[in-house]
């Protein structure tokens, strides 16, 4: 009798799945509100690069993202207050673009809120800045006064809402600096470094310390 052959490997499948997906392209002149708190310096580096996809590792768990936002999305359009989701916004500063995509549009007692989910490890106490900032752009490029972050634990699917109010003041900050950005991508101006804690998981960390070793060498 013959051994049945049992080769069955999912885990290649998606990884085929996951090599597929083209890279987002990144285009000087139009930036994106769920990037806008990111490091200029770091953002600088990714739109002088060639398009290129984050490790597997990086990918895989960001598919596990966009599974949750999917099954968040539908579940939400079951409501007569939902709105929309996934709706392209986009407005123009002078000679820059900001844009992005907001999760969710509802109704709610007589205004409309912009909502953001974001899949999480564990879910955090307080809201983080670069969620605040991401949301604030949405609520500017959008003109809405409410929004909301709702934070998703991957491994326990608990959650955790925080509302954020428009603040133009933030906002007015986040063009000052997506302008400097835009400025030092056209005359080749590599920006200053922006030293947080973050910079131990930026991809450029290397790059970036052996430029500012040499510039502290002058
Ligand atoms: S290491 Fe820090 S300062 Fe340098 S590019 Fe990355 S985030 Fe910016």
């Amino acid at each position: 009798m013959s051994i049945l052959e049992a080769n069955f490997d999912f885990d290649k499948i998606l990884v085929n799945y996951l090599n597929d997906k083209e890279p987002r392209e990144h285009e000087i002149g139009v930036y994106r509100a769920s990037e806008v708190s990111k490091c200029n310096r770091a953002l600088y580096y990714i739109y002088k690069s060639d398009p290129k996809n984050p490790g597997i590792k990086q990918m895989r768990v960001f598919e596990v993202g966009h599974v949750i936002h999917e099954f968040v999305e539908n579940l939400l359009k079951e409501y007569e207050w939902f709105i929309a989701c996934e709706e392209e916004i986009s407005k123009q500063f002078n000679d820059f673009t900001i844009m992005g995509h907001y999760d969710a549009l509802i109704k709610e007692e007589g205004h409309l809120a912009i909502i953001d989910f974001k899949t999480t490890k564990n879910i955090p106490t307080r809201l983080y800045d670069n969620h605040l900032k991401q949301v604030n752009t949405y609520l500017h490029l959008k003109g809405v006064e409410v929004g909301y972050v709702v934070y998703i634990e991957k491994n326990s699917f608990k959650t955790k809402t925080f509302p954020i109010y428009a603040d133009k003041i933030l906002f007015e900050e986040t063009l000052l600096k997506t302008k400097h950005l835009h400025k030092c991508l056209l005359e080749g101006k590599i920006p200053m470094m922006e030293k947080t804690p973050l910079c131990n998981y930026c991809n450029f960390k290397k790059k970036c310390f052996d430029l500012y070793m040499k510039e502290y060498k002058r």
